[in-house]
């Protein structure tokens, strides 16, 4: 089996969507975007005991990570106090995840910030290549994405950054982002795979499972100093019951329960499948 820690460990992570479905971007793969009208759950800020709770349940079924993610183009003053106040709010009940955060573009000065408020890591997507970019975004550029990536490393925080296949990208628009997000020097390589909504105008993911886990191959050999690949978004879907070969092709974390705006398979039936393949759940961050 290609693990890449060598100790055959999985890195498990939960995101929490700390407010959803109220940006005005309009990324076609999208959700939360308020131009398509998804039939999703949208507030503005989710109460801090309920982050609270999903913090501890997600500490208690074996998570390393907690991401906080807010629908926005980026961070702007109320959402970085917000962002921060909830950091603070989760480091007293579990002061053992690392706290990592998806907020869109951010500055150096609001990533440091971030970083000051106990947030170790960041998150942002390069989604998919730079040419095939602007067919699935107008509204923001792919520079600005990879600026904030820049900003991450700069800070000295934890960059992870990754993309979403199934877009109707070309195969060489694949391998572009791969090097795209290799020159960036990740920590963590999350690959989403496109999950359709019908409000979407998206035609659906059109790869297969064989596909698919060749895309799990390729970006753990073309990213060879990424601590992590994570299969993010999409992975019930995408690979159904050969979920357990997205292991053997590279992948050495996974995010469990649900995901933002669609519904993950329960955390227990992840930890058997690792139990199943002797797979260990990591339990410290290396
Ligand atoms: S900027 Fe982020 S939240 Fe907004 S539409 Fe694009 S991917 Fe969705």
């Amino acid at each position: 089996m290609k693990i890449l820690n060598k100790k055959n460990t999985i890195f498990l992570c939960s995101i929490c969507n700390i407010n959803s479905g109220t940006c005005n971007e309009d990324c076609k793969f999208c959700s939360q975007s308020v131009r398509y009208k998804a039939d999703i759950e949208r507030f503005k800020q989710k109460p801090i005991e309920e982050i609270q709770a999903e913090a501890v349940n997600a500490r208690d079924a074996g998570a390393l990570g907690f991401c906080l993610v807010t629908a926005d183009k980026g961070l702007n003053d109320k959402t970085l106090e917000f962002v921060c106040n909830v950091a603070k709010a989760v480091k007293e009940v579990a002061p053992e995840l690392r706290l990592i955060a998806c907020n869109g573009t951010a500055t150096l000065e609001q990533l440091l910030t971030l970083k000051e408020n106990g947030i170790k890591a960041y998150n942002h997507n390069l989604e998919t290549s730079e040419s095939f970019y602007p067919q699935i975004c107008t509204t923001h550029p792919w520079s600005e994405r990879y600026e904030t990536c820049q900003n991450v490393n700069k800070a000295g925080m934890v960059l992870i950054t990754g993309g979403i296949f199934g877009l109707g990208e070309s195969k060489e628009d694949r391998i572009s982002m791969i090097e795209s997000l290799n020159s960036l020097n990740p920590s963590s390589v999350p690959i989403n795979f496109y999950h359709h909504n019908e409000a979407l105008e998206l035609q659906p993911n059109p790869l297969s499972v064989d596909e698919a886990l060749e895309l799990v191959r390729l970006t753990r050999e073309m990213i060879p100093k990424a601590q992590r690949i994570m299969v993010a978004g999409g992975r019930e879907l995408m690979f159904g019951d050969r979920q357990n070969e997205i292991f053997t092709n590279g992948a050495n974390s996974i995010v469990i329960g649900n995901y933002l705006t669609t519904a993950g398979r329960e955390m227990n039936k992840d930890l058997e499948m690792l139990q199943s393949l002797n797979l260990e759940v990591a339990t410290k961050v290396n």
